[in-house]
This record gives structure tokens, sequence and C-alpha cells, in this order.
């Protein structure tokens, strides 16, 4: 095609006349451009250190697979196949985007590879990218004003609505392919006047349409036509790359660069300050983000990079029940202040506190770190690092929640949050009725085991889910598992304490426990607590290899070691994923695998499951925090099992447990529906004289 547009250039030469104007564009074009992004990367430069720079090949990867194959974008079918289709035009057309740009100044142009046959083939393929894109950006304008889907809307306590510039900058990227278009088919029609016939081959294509067009016009007029297309292609090149970088576009040129940076390990929490040790910590003079430019550079390149599309926010739980939090809004706000505080014209002012003038101090703690967000992101944004910097920074400055400052105290004086004695953490173990049957050794130097069962506090002190401490034990003596606890010398996991900013306190608590269990010899961990679990395997290190419970029982099954008694009731089951079993740690099939190996258990999928699962209402300390909310997760998570058909929600965590209890009985579901502990269920039909219910 180039070939081509070379020929027909050559044969009129229509642009000449016009180089100095063309040259004279470019170099303001590419001058603003060169400014603007370097003013639009001078916070990326104030911002903290992050460690971004290794596994490259992982990294390429993710390229290939989230940028270029665009992976995340058909979870919204109608949106995703838009953008795919405007993503793919944009790609093919590149090369003539650019190449029509020289051809202003330089109309002997001949890329490379492109004459002849393949010149051709990439004309015709062009041709119909146009016009994809053309379409494809009508449609979507279309959407976003006559069908406005909920989750663009902006909420008048979020800020104003960026409807007018994402139509804008649609209808520039529409103007871009009309005027490529017109480009091409100005040159088709002085090729017929010039008696070399009329190319009909990309049929039906928006070029061709104007080709047929053009067959009688005169000669002058395409002249005029084939500049002004060529300069107005130009005009809206330049000007569409300098207009991004104010707004929702500067995620074409950012995206890249944000999908190679991307966060690697899925369930862990970024370090205070990326390159200092923990033995140096208590060096650092202040923890966490208090104000903008304590974000990391890729914090920062997060917030250029979100495309505003609200996939987070419709996923967000904490959004869904009315809380104070929507994700996509902590992006758009802090971008926002970066491009007041961070002029284009004018210098730099900064250095401002973000909670109280950007957040309120509700909104961060409002989040119970499930994942939804950053699952549903094409583009990889994180927010949970973001969330625990923020809350950091208020826990350094003593902002932290009245109900969780009680919590938090018995944890640091007595290694759990209701501030119950060491020594009572074992007492589940010894209760009369269980005890006889199921010996828990208590790993206290004095006797060993191959496997530590690591219980954490909500097990071992809420009576209620000391049941499912009890389950799992009984079920890990069925399979004849050398197995016990390490009892009064287990603390909190500190999973949430972490999570809620508590840095210094995980880590007294994790240095504890990791010595504990370096005491007792034990060869492997398991546990039934997906909290307890996701900090043992991400949190913690040199800690030998832990397994969910689930895990355990699936492979088990596998092997014929556990065989159940059919269930004969009628009930209908759904199993309700934990986030930190699936969305942080991706065990979505072991606990479906076990249900569905239970004969006579019939089991239906809520609409939100899988890595669309949604939260139950926070574990760990959120169970000390209640947040505004118009109405709870666990209620509206109930209501879903009941909309599925379920009348049993089997999950496999101790803080789902409570809240789905809780709701059902909020719900007025109370006789109508029940929760189930998956270790409970395993430990009620497991086919053994050994499986008693308690
Ligand atoms: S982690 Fe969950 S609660 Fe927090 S912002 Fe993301 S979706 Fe919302
Ligand atoms: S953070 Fe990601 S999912 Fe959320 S609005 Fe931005 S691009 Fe969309």
């Amino acid at each position: 095609m180039l070939e081509a547009i070379r020929l027909t250039a050559q044969a009129a030469y229509w642009l000449n006349p016009w180089r100095d104007v063309f040259l004279v564009t470019h170099v303001i074009g590419l001058a603003c451009f060169a400014y603007i992004v370097a003013k639009r990367m001078s916070p990326l430069l104030r911002g903290q250190p992050d460690s971004r720079f290794d596994r490259p090949w992982i990294r390429v990867e993710r390229i290939l697979k989230y940028w270029f194959g665009q992976w995340k974008h058909p979870r919204y079918r109608t949106a995703g196949i838009i953008h795919i289709f405007i993503f793919a035009g944009f790609l093919t057309l590149a090369i003539r985007a650019f190449a029509l740009l020289i051809l202003g100044f330089n109309e002997d142009l001949v890329i490379p590879g492109l004459s002849g046959t393949l010149g051709h083939l990439y004309e015709v393929t062009t041709d119909y990218a146009a016009t994809i894109v053309l379409v494809a950006v009508i449609f979507a304008g279309i959407r976003r004003v006559v069908f406005k889907p909920a989750r663009y809307e902006v909420p008048a306590k979020f800020g104003k609505a960026h409807k007018a510039d994402a139509i804008f900058l649609l209808a520039l990227i529409g103007i871009l392919m009309v005027a490529d278009s017109l480009f091409e088919a100005t040159k088709g029609g002085e090729a017929f006047q010039a008696g070399r016939g009329l190319e009909f081959v990309s049929f039906l294509s928006l070029p061709w349409l104007l080709k047929g067009a053009f067959a009688s016009t005169s000669i002058s007029t395409l002249r005029h036509l084939h500049f002004a297309a060529s300069y107005l292609h130009e005009v809206t090149f330049y000007f569409l790359l300098c207009y991004r970088p104010f707004g929702i576009q500067f995620h074409v040129e950012t995206s890249l660069f944000n999908v190679y940076f991307a966060k690697l390990d899925k369930g862990t929490v970024k370090p205070v300050k990326w390159g200092v040790t923990d033995e140096h910590l208590d060096q650092v003079k202040s923890f966490g983000v208090k104000k903008f430019e304590d974000f990391t550079w890729k914090q920062m390149l997060d917030f250029y990079s979100c495309a505003d599309c609200g996939r987070c926010s419709d996923n967000c739980p904490a959004n869904a029940v009315g809380r104070p939090l929507s994700p996509r809004f902590l992006t758009i706000k802090a971008r926002d202040y970066c491009f007041e505080h961070y002029p284009v014209l004018g210098t730099a002012h900064n250095n401002q506190p973000l909670i109280g003038s950007v957040y309120s101090a509700d909104e961060i703690w409002s989040c119970t770190t499930c994942g939804a967000c950053e699952e549903e992101c094409p583009l990889l944004v994180d927010y949970i690092d973001k969330i625990v910097d923020l809350r950091r920074g208020m826990i350094d400055d003593g902002n932290v929640p009245q109900t969780l400052q009680k919590p938090l105290k018995a944890i640091e004086s007595r290694g759990n949050p209701y501030g119950k004695m060491e020594k009572k953490r074992a007492d589940w173990a010894s209760a009369k009725e269980f005890q006889p049957a199921c010996n828990v050794k208590i790993l206290d130097g004095k006797n060993r085991a191959e496997t530590l069962y690591f219980v954490d506090s909500i097990t071992s002190y809420d009576d209620r889910i000391q049941k499912i401490g009890r389950a799992t034990a009984r079920i890990l003596g069925h399979l004849g598992e050398d197995f016990g606890i390490l009892g009064a010398a287990e603390k909190d996991s500190g999973h949430e304490v972490r999570r809620f900013g508590e840095e210094m306190l995980f880590m007294d608590l994790r240095d504890h426990n990791v010595e504990a269990i370096k005491e007792s010899g034990v060869e492997r961990i398991v546990t039934s607590d997906p909290h307890a679990y996701n900090a043992l395997k991400n949190d913690y290190k040199n800690v030998p290899p832990v397994e969910h419970i689930s895990q355990v029982i699936a492979r088990e099954v596998e092997a014929g070691k556990i065989k159940f008694n059919p269930v004969t009731n009628g009930d209908v089951y759904t199993y309700h994923d934990p986030c930190y079993l699936g969305r942080h740690n991706q065990i979505y099939d072991d606990p479906r695998n076990v249900l569905d190996a239970i004969p006579g258990l019939k089991r239906v999928e809520m609409s939100r499951s899988r890595d669309r699962s949604f939260c139950c209402g926070g574990g760990g300390l959120m169970l000390f925090y209640e947040p505004k909310e118009e109405q709870r997760m666990g209620v509206k998570r109930v209501q879903m099992a009941a909309e599925a058909g379920a009348n049993v929600i089997v999950t496999a965590c101790p803080y789902c447990m409570v809240n789905l209890e809780d709701a059902i009985k909020v719900a007025g579901l109370e006789g109508k529906m029940t929760a189930i502990d998956l270790a409970e269920l395993v430990d009620k039909q497991m086919a053994s004289e050994s499986a008693q219910v308690m």
C-alpha cells in the first residue's frame, strides 16, 4: 500500500508545495508532546522507589497476554469487543499513520518490506481497519450517550463526570479514521482520472466507498481534498497525542509500561519501603503514604494508566454496599490531584496531606482487601498495596479507628485480638466430648509431629469457629496424619494486622511464629484458615510448605482415602469462594471437587463465583470495624445464594462463616438457609467411625 501511496504521490506530487507546512507542524507537535510528557514524568521522579525490574521474561509474557492479547477485556463482553476492535485497528494502522505523517514532506517514502503484493495486502487490511475502528468508535459513542452503562456514571461525591471528555476523544479517533480513508480515496480518484482504473478490492470499506464517490471528481478538487485529508490527519494526530496526557486516554501511552511493571506476586503486600530491610525499618522516619509524593513511581504510573472503565468499582463489594469507597475514584482523585499540583504550565506545588483533602479516613478503612478490583482491571492497576500504604500512613500518625484500638492492643499484649489468655489457646482441643476420639498433640518441645495444624486466633478462641478446628483435627486424624498444634506458643498470624497497616506489630508476630514453627521441627503446615494460609505462604519466609485443608481433602478424596456417605436430604448447596483462598491463591477447584465427590450432593454456582466471588464482609480485624454502609456485604452474598436456588452455603474460611451466619439472620433467612464450613461438611459426611458431628 505504501508503495502504492508512493507511486500515486510520485504521479501527482500533490503534497510537495506544502512540505514546509507539514514540517513545521511536525516540529511543533513533537516538541509539545515531549514537553507535556516531561512534565507528566516529573512527579514520578519524585516518587518513592519501586522494585519492578526483576523477572523480565515473565513480564514480557504478561505484555503478550494482557496488553497485546487484551486478555481481560472480554470479561465485559460488549465494551471488551469494542475495545479489542479499536486496539487491533490502531495496531494495524500504526505503520500507515506514521507513513502518512512522513509523506507530507517526503513523497518518495517507501517503507521497507511493504511494496508489491505485501504492500497491496497491507493496503486492503488497513482500509478495513480504518473502517472497523470508525464503526467501533461510533458504537462506543452511542453506548456512552444512549445506553449509559451505570459503571461509567460519577456520583457527585466523587467529582465531575468524564463523559464529555470520552466523547470528544472518540470523535478525534473518528476524525483520524475519516482523514486516513479520504487520503486513500482521493489518491484512487486521481488514478482513475489518469486512466489507471479504479481499485475496488477493499469491498465496502470506507476508502472503497469514497473512491467510488470520487470517480468523476475533478483533479483540482481531488488535489485539495488530498492535501486537506493529509493535513487534517497530521493535525488530529498531534492534537490527540498532546491531549491524551490530560485525561483518561493517557493510558494509550502508559499502558504498555504499566502492564510490564505490574505486580507479579498475588497475595503479597509491598514492603514499607523498597530497598529498606526489616532490620533497618526502625530508621525509617515516616511510614506509608501521607502525601502524594509518598506513592512509588509505579503507583503514580497506575494513576496515569487507568482508563476510567469502572470495572474495578463495578466489582468492589465495598462500593456495592454503599461504603464510602470506590476504587476507580481512588485512582481518578489521585490523578486529578497530580494534574492540579504538577501542572503542565506553571510550577509544582505539592506536599499536602492526602487524608482529609483527597481521601477520607473511612474510605481507606472500608476496603476488605478482597482483590476483586485488581482481578478485574484490564490494565493491572494495583489497589491493595496503595490502600495498605495509606493505612500505614494513618497508623503512623496515630489515626486509628476507635474500635480497632482495643483488638490491636490485645494482639500486641496477648497475641490474639480478643485479649484472651495465651494458655487458653488450645482449650478447643481438650473439649471433653472431642478429646477422647481425637487427641491433638501440643508441640511444646516434649511432643514432636510431622505436620503442624496452624489454628490461628479465631478458630482457637471463638466458640462457634472452634467446631471448624475440631472438624479439621478429626479429618487429619482420620487420614492418619502425625500432626499437632503449637498451643500457647502460637500467636495470631498477623495477616490482617499487616493489611491494616501495622507493619511493626506484624513483624513481631511473624518472627515469633516462625521461631515457634522452627522449634517444633515440623515438615509441613496445614491450616483451615485462608488468612493464615496466605500469611504463611506469602508473608512469612523460611517456614515449611503450607496447605489449606481443602487441598489436603481434595488430594485424599482423589486418592480414595476419604469416602463419603451420600447426602439424602435434598438440600441445594453452593460454594462461596473466600477471597484469600480464591482470588489471592487461585484455589477454586479443590473445594468444588470435594463437594462434587459427595454422592447425592446437588451443587449450584452463584452468579458471582470463582475469581468474581463477592467478599463476605471482610475477615480479621474487619470483625471489629464497622464502616458506614447501606447494607451488609454478607447479606448481599446470602441473597445471591438464595437467587441461585441454594439453601446451604459452603465456605472454607472461619471469617466467612461468622459473616455468613450473621447475614442469614439479618436477611431473615433463618430456617431457610444454613452455612457450613467445608471441613465440617467433610467431617459430617466421611464414611468412617472416626467422623463425628459436634
Ligand atoms: S480490595 Fe476489594 S474492597 Fe478493596 S477496593 Fe478492591 S474490590 Fe474494593
Ligand atoms: S483501575 Fe482499571 S478497572 Fe478501574 S477504572 Fe481504571 S482501568 Fe478500569
